[in-house]
């Protein structure tokens, strides 16, 4: 048995310094002028490529890390940086984990290499499961994908929203319905590849936060794939149908749908995110706190500011405990029996709210404007508590697996 540790190894420590140098001499002085153009930072995405840190290769060397924390390692040191930059850098990772998570061998080795390009032509991809009518109730999705059996294509039509790259994207991971009368367990993932006519970006959002990563819909208009588009190819899919129509008829167990499965693996990681942009801000609050003077001493000085202090980095390291716990339960395939991946995502996203809320007020009006990063970490922070299930949804998860009633 493995000797229990809570220390990173030297190897970790050492990738763990490397990815903080590029967040602090590349990222964090990039943020505020692509936060102000609200434009995805394709030269910094560049940067990363270069130096390897946007790679397909970096990201399969820190998600098999057997510790499990080489991926929370990642995410907290880039959105330390700034976390709209850093999407941009990672958001291409939610759709690799969809092709992951429910693909072939094939298809893994095929679609997921093309998701980031090279140095000299970096891409990006998205990941499209939500609908206008279809955010928290995945199973409310109307996006159709039938069979042309003539042709082996599939037919997709409908529309996605919020999507992260959408439209941008050199390869879009779209969730379509299949199977209407099953509900979200009639759904499947498909590829969208490059150029594939009939796939075109809607609206493109101006948003409170994270404004450096692009979020738009994404229209499909009779979009053809060819048959091995299907993510897990057509047998599995036909099987796994077959087992749905029979609990259906029977009532019973459970079964995991495609864009579950896809935000389900990815939790851990985004609650890392959440971890990365409360310590930035917690860092500048308690700089601030140290040299700020009234009243003849350093702010610090009082009780008032310092308990905050240190309630905010209590519950920053509790944020990352929990990040790190579900990450490695993830890595050493240990199900999440409570629900781990998902409090640690409520945790750390509502903990990035609230400790940013708390920076900006440590900083007193400076901490209002744009002249110091807080109120930039604050509005970042704030879609922690909605994007890849709401803390209401992750609250309905831990509540029904502890119940143990199934997750719709
Ligand atoms: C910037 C950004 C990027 C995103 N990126 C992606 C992406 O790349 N791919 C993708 O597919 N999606 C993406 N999303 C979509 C995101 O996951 C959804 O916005 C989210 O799941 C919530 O759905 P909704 O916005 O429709 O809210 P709704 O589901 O309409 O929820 C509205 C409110 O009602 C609450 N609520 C809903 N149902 C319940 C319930 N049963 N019990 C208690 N409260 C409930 C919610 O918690 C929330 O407070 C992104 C969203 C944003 C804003």
């Amino acid at each position: 048995m493995a000797e229990f540790t809570m220390e990173l190894s030297e190897e970790q420590r050492e990738i763990q310094g490397w990815l903080h140098g590029f967040a602090a001499d590349v990222i964090r002085p990039a943020a505020a002028e692509w936060d102000e153009r609200e434009e995805t930072p394709w030269p910094v995405i560049q940067e990363a490529a270069k130096l390897g840190i946007y790679s397909l290769d970096f990201y399969a060397q820190q998600f098999f890390d057997p510790s499990g924390l080489g991926i929370p390692m990642t995410m907290e040191e880039l959105f330390w940086g700034d976390a709209g930059i850093a999407l941009s850098i990672v958001g291409t990772g939610l759709a690799a984990v969809g092709v992951l998570a429910n693909g072939t061998e094939e298809q893994i080795g095929t679609w997921v290499p093309q998701m980031y390009g090279d140095p000299s032509d970096v891409k990006v991809a998205a990941f499209c499961s939500s609908e206008p009518d279809a955010g928290s109730d995945v199973s409310a999705m109307r996006t159709r994908a039938v069979y042309d059996e003539a042709k082996d294509e599939w037919v997709l039509n409908g529309t996605k929203t919020w999507a992260t790259n959408g439209g941008i994207a050199h390869v879009h991971v779209v969730v379509a319905v299949v199977d209407p009368e099953l509900g979200s367990k009639g759904q499947a993932s498909f590829i969208v590849p490059p150029g594939t006519a009939g796939l075109s970006q809607g609206q493109k959002f101006k948003k409170h936060g994270i404004r450096a990563s692009h979020t738009a819909e994404v229209v499909l208009e009779d979009v053809r794939v060819p048959g091995h588009c299907l993510l897990g190819g057509k047998e599995k899919l036909e099987e796994r149908l077959a087992r749905a129509r029979e609990r259906a008829r029977t009532g019973g167990g459970r079964l995991k749908n495609a864009a579950m499965a896809t935000f389900e693996a990815s939790r851990p990681a985004v609650g890392a995110q959440a971890v990365g942009i409360a310590r930035a801000a917690y860092e500048v609050a308690l700089d601030y706190a140290k040299t700020r003077e009234q009243f003849g001493r350093p702010i610090i000085d009082n009780q008032g500011v310092a308990f905050q202090l240190a309630d905010m980095r209590t519950q920053i390291d509790a944020a990352r405990l929990l990040v790190w716990r579900a990450s490695w339960m993830a890595s050493a395939r240990k199900p999440f029996e409570s629900a781990e991946g998902s409090m640690s995502k409520l945790f750390a996203g509502e903990t990035a709210k609230k400790v940013t809320a708390q920076a900006m007020q440590i900083l007193g009006g400076n901490g209002y404007t744009r002249e110091y990063p807080v109120e930039r970490m604050h509005r970042d922070a704030a879609i922690y508590t909605i994007f890849e299930g709401t803390s209401e949804i992750q609250r309905l998860v831990i509540a029904r697996t502890l119940a143990g009633v199934p997750i719709r």
